[in-house]
């Protein structure tokens, strides 16, 4: 074959690979790589009396754009390779600045007609943990208590004293009239006129949490809350309790928790979950069941959101309805509301 035209075979034949070679072996790797990194989040906005009809369409609609918004910012975490910490961080931001969840703005009124906000964060790599309770004056309690994490020596901090660290840290603050809503001090009133149980003012619930595993495999936790309507007395809930209302441990799991508080102290429910699967090998939805349902026999109603290291995740909650959702590297994406769904 003449020169030449041998020539322009290879001309050709290099044309044709140039996508391929132009970078030997470059995108490809990267496809695996991106493939390779699998993540989980999982979020809940509170577990109650949400049932089908008895939600307003608006209500039901504005609960799903807020769970889809939380979502997509703590996928976007995790998708770019971010930690666990930091989509759990994301996600509750947007929940605790959406005021039709009972956290941050939005948050349920005490007997007394304020906002006092608890919040807790767990890193399940390190065992890191850090909460605060009776928070009045920080936008966002996730990143207070994270500071408390991150920033002091201590696992959990109360009210003046936890406002004061967060003006010490630089975090955001507001007016307390930030956190407040007619529709929060609406239930307020009919609790008190109809004399009310702290657990029966109906879609009082409303606490936020997201837990999720990262493409490095650690599991993270976070939760927070303004409680229950009508608390009194600095009556303290589960939520900022570590190993109540919120647990993660990369040997287990990571557990956000909501409904009747007390009940979930008592059981110590999220660790009790995290611990069933640690030390009897149970997946997430047995242990998760089983001890709901202990929470049940004790009187107690409520939900729990569960993420092992593996991805496996699941909801367990025996009120009608739970606000909730659940994204992956797989390309899952839900919300839901009711038990049904
Ligand atoms: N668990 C929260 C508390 O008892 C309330 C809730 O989750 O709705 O403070």
């Amino acid at each position: 074959m003449p020169a030449k035209i041998i020539r322009i075979w290879l001309l050709l034949i290099l044309s044709l690979s140039a996508p391929l070679s132009a970078h030997p072996g470059h995108d490809n790797q990267k496809d695996t790589i991106m493939a390779e990194k699998k993540w989980t989040l999982v979020i809940h906005g509170g577990a109650g009396s949400m049932e089908r009809g008895k939600l307003s369409p608006e209500k039901d609609a504005a609960a799903r754009a807020g769970l889809t918004r939380a979502l997509e910012a703590g996928s976007a975490v995790l998708a770019k390779g971010g930690t666990a910490m930091d989509a759990v961080s994301a996600a509750i931001m947007v929940m605790e600045d959406d005021e039709n969840f009972n956290a941050g703005r939005g948050a349920v009124f005490t007997y007394k007609g304020v906002n006092e906000l608890d919040a807790s964060i767990m890193d399940g790599k390190t065992l890191g943990a850090g909460a605060v309770t009776g928070a009045r004056y920080t936008k966002n309690p996730i990143l207070l208590a994270r500071a408390v994490m991150e920033e002091s020596p201590h696992v959990m901090l109360s009210r003046e004293g936890a406002d004061e660290f967060s003006r010490e840290q630089g975090l955001e603050q507001v007016n307390p009239d930030y956190f407040a809503t007619p529709e929060r001090w609406r239930q307020l009133e009919e609790l008190k006129a109809k004399k009310l149980g702290w657990y029966d003012v109906d879609l009082k619930y409303g606490t936020v949490g997201a837990v999720a595993v990262d493409s490095d495999g650690n599991v993270a936790a976070g939760t927070s809350t303004g409680g229950l309507t009508g608390k009194r007395w600095g009556r303290i809930g589960d939520s900022p309790i570590i190993g109540a209302g919120n647990y993660a441990d990369n040997r287990a799991c990571a557990i956000s928790a909501t409904g009747a508080g007390e009940f979930f102290i008592r059981l110590g429910i999220a660790h009790e979950i995290c611990a069933r699967m640690r030390m009897l090998g149970e997946d997430a939805k047995t242990a998760a069941d089983h001890v709901m349902k202990e929470l049940k026999l004790l009187g107690g109603t409520g939900g729990v959101i569960v993420t092992a290291p593996d991805g496996t995740a699941t909801f367990s909650f025996n009120t009608p309805g739970m606000y909730r959702g659940k994204a992956t590297s797989a390309g899952e994406k839900m919300v839901a509301v009711y038990g049904d769904e």
